[in-house]
């Protein structure tokens, strides 16, 4: 049977962070009216769009933001029980994830998330150096994101993945370590380590551009990537994707459909969906919503798509992407399901850049031709990824 995620985005937070580019609204606080709307606005969407994937199972669940723990409990009980009867859900999706800011009113919830069927808390700690965190421009300090995880298990959240940023203003490798070491310490299930990226159009885009952002050169960020892979296989996680670590049996399986290029529908003001390969579109397609609370209200939210961006995928589009999305996950491209796919293995279509990458050292090939990326080309991925697309 056909499966499909659900990814819903609450696009609401306390303030926004200088280094931020997603849909987001600053609230100072979710008002039930705001909060009512904006949950009847994604009823109606997964309702109506729920038949762009028939027959398909609903495997997980990803509420993100945003903040989407600023709604209380029984909104997101409501969001989860439209999606199951649109999807005549007979049994419950695998994994239910909601992203967590570390206030503490979102702490006080946990318990009545936990009892709505939510089973997975992604954790934006950042760091544990509060001065680090206020450079980041978040709202929260360190012994509030440790409150926070001690509540998620309290509550009875089995499985908890915490969210740290590298390579922030100002941070050295030693800081760096430190933070490493506190999340290890706490003993989650999974980690998700990103670089900064200073995004255009931001705040952190203009201060950069007056060198006023002070970001650790290159080379001690290259170290607190090597430092972060060495330090978690020590610790017993696997790197199952660049900058994802879990301990066996919590890679995130919602994450993972990205990487696998299998269905998504994404509701909310600039969510993305993908419709895998099939009959509706052989090579498959992809959509985004319009990212303005008002435009999102106004079209997709009434049943409508003005201001909706699609793309149908071609072949050249899709084979691309088999090989980049793959080489994210540290099992890589294999050959023969490649093959099966596209009527040959990666060599037949890309011959000259896998040979140029392979002497550069960032990618390894198997004698059957599957892929995957060197050490070194886990830390140039982008340079990698962009001989494909
Ligand atoms: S909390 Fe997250 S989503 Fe909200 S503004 Fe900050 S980085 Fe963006």
């Amino acid at each position: 049977m056909p499966t499909v995620g659900l990814y819903v985005h609450i696009p609401f937070c306390e303030r926004v962070c200088p280094y931020c580019d997603f849909a987001v609204v600053a609230v100072r606080k979710v008002e039930p009216e705001l909060e009512a709307r904006y949950v009847a606005a994604l009823i109606r969407e997964i309702e109506s769009r729920a038949v762009e994937f028939e027959g398909a199972q609903l495997d997980t669940v990803y509420f993100g933001g945003g903040t989407p723990s600023l709604f209380r409990p029984e909104a997101l009980a409501k969001i989860l029980e439209a999606a199951t009867r649109a999807f005549a859900a007979s049994t419950p999706p695998r994994e239910i994830t909601l992203e967590v800011n570390p206030s503490t009113v979102e702490r006080d919830r946990l318990p009545a998330f936990r009892s709505s069927g939510i089973d997975r808390i992604s954790l934006g700690v950042q760091s544990f150096d509060d001065a680090t965190l206020k450079r980041l421009g978040r709202a929260h300090k360190a012994h509030e994101a440790r409150q926070t995880f001690t509540a998620a298990r309290q509550a009875g959240f089995g499985n908890v993945s915490l969210d740290l940023i590298l390579a922030c203003p100002h941070q050295g490798f030693d800081a760096f370590a430190r933070d490493l070491e506190e999340a290890l310490a706490l003993e989650p299930e999974h980690l998700s380590l990103y670089e900064l990226t200073i995004e255009a159009g931001t705040p952190f885009e203009f201060a950069a551009s007056r060198d006023q952002l002070a970001p650790p050169d290159d080379e001690v960020a290259t170290r607190m990537l090597e430092h972060t892979a060495a330090r978690s296989a020590g610790a017993g996680f696997e790197r199952y994707e660049i900058s994802n670590y879990a301990r066996p049996g919590f890679a995130s399986l919602h994450n993972q459909r990205y990487w696998a290029r299998e269905a998504v529908l994404g509701v909310g003001t600039g969510a993305w969906s993908y419709e895998a390969p099939g009959a509706r579109f052989r090579f498959g397609a992809r959509r985004m919503n319009p990212r303005d609370l008002g435009a999102y209200f106004a079209a997709v939210g009434a049943g409508g798509d003005e201001g909706v961006e699609s793309e149908v995928l071609t072949l050249e589009q899709a084979r691309g992407e088999a090989i980049f999305l793959s080489l994210r996950r540290r099992t890589g491209v294999d050959a023969r399901a490649f093959e099966a796919e596209f009527g040959g293995r990666p060599r037949k279509f890309y011959d000259e850049q896998i040979d140029r990458l392979m002497a550069a050292g960032l990618l390894a090939e198997t004698e059957s031709g599957d892929l995957r990326l060197s050490d070194r080309g886990l830390l140039l991925s982008d340079t990698v990824f962009a001989d494909f697309v």
